[in-house]
């Protein structure tokens, strides 16, 4: 099965080679997730695979998002709500969303992107989570099962970080 998807993600790969030769990819360039991204190939042994670390969007703060991304990862393990398939998450960020984050399954991958200025004003924790949920309750939207796997995580993440309960901001669980 896993030889399969990598023979298919290899021919997906030439054909994207192909396409972008041919400037088809300039239509997806302005997209958060982009044709090359779903299937250039990847490191599996990874939690987190940020994209473009250095894009001014990220505001410096590129490695921060993807640490605070992998404590996430590593509490849904420990707590049971991660399953096979979910990792690695390719970490975005985009200037055009701004204030919220998006995540998506495509072709088997997990990508989060993340709004340039929740990255610059460090709100990242709460909007990680809130997509970090949809990745373990994909196609659960934000019905219950989702709702128990935000709250699930963002409460054992306060409780590991030492933040007091009156400054838990549980808002990201309750909003798109
Ligand atoms: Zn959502």
């Amino acid at each position: 099965m896993a030889q399969r998807t990598r023979r298919i993600h290899v021919l997906l790969f030439i054909l994207a080679a192909l396409l972008m030769a041919l400037g088809v990819d300039a239509c997806y360039s302005e997209r958060p997730v982009g044709l090359m991204d779903v299937v250039r190939p990847e490191r599996s042994d990874a939690l987190v695979i940020v994209k473009n670390p250095d894009d001014p969007a990220w505001h410096g703060r590129s490695g921060h998002a993807a640490m605070v991304l992998e404590k996430l990862i590593v509490m849904s393990r420990e707590i049971g709500i991660l399953h096979d398939g979910v990792l690695p998450v390719h970490l975005h960020v985009s200037a055009s969303i701004l204030d919220y984050g998006e995540a998506y399954r495509v072709l088997g991958r997990s990508f989060i992107v993340v709004g340039a200025r929740r990255v610059r004003d460090g709100r990242v924790d709460g909007t990680l989570a809130h997509e970090l949920a949809h990745l373990v309750t994909w196609g659960a939207h934000h019905e219950s099962a989702w709702l128990g796997a935000c709250t699930a995580l963002l409460d054992e993440y306060y409780r590991r970080e030492g933040v007091p309960p009156h400054e838990r901001d549980m808002s990201n669980c309750f909003s798109r």
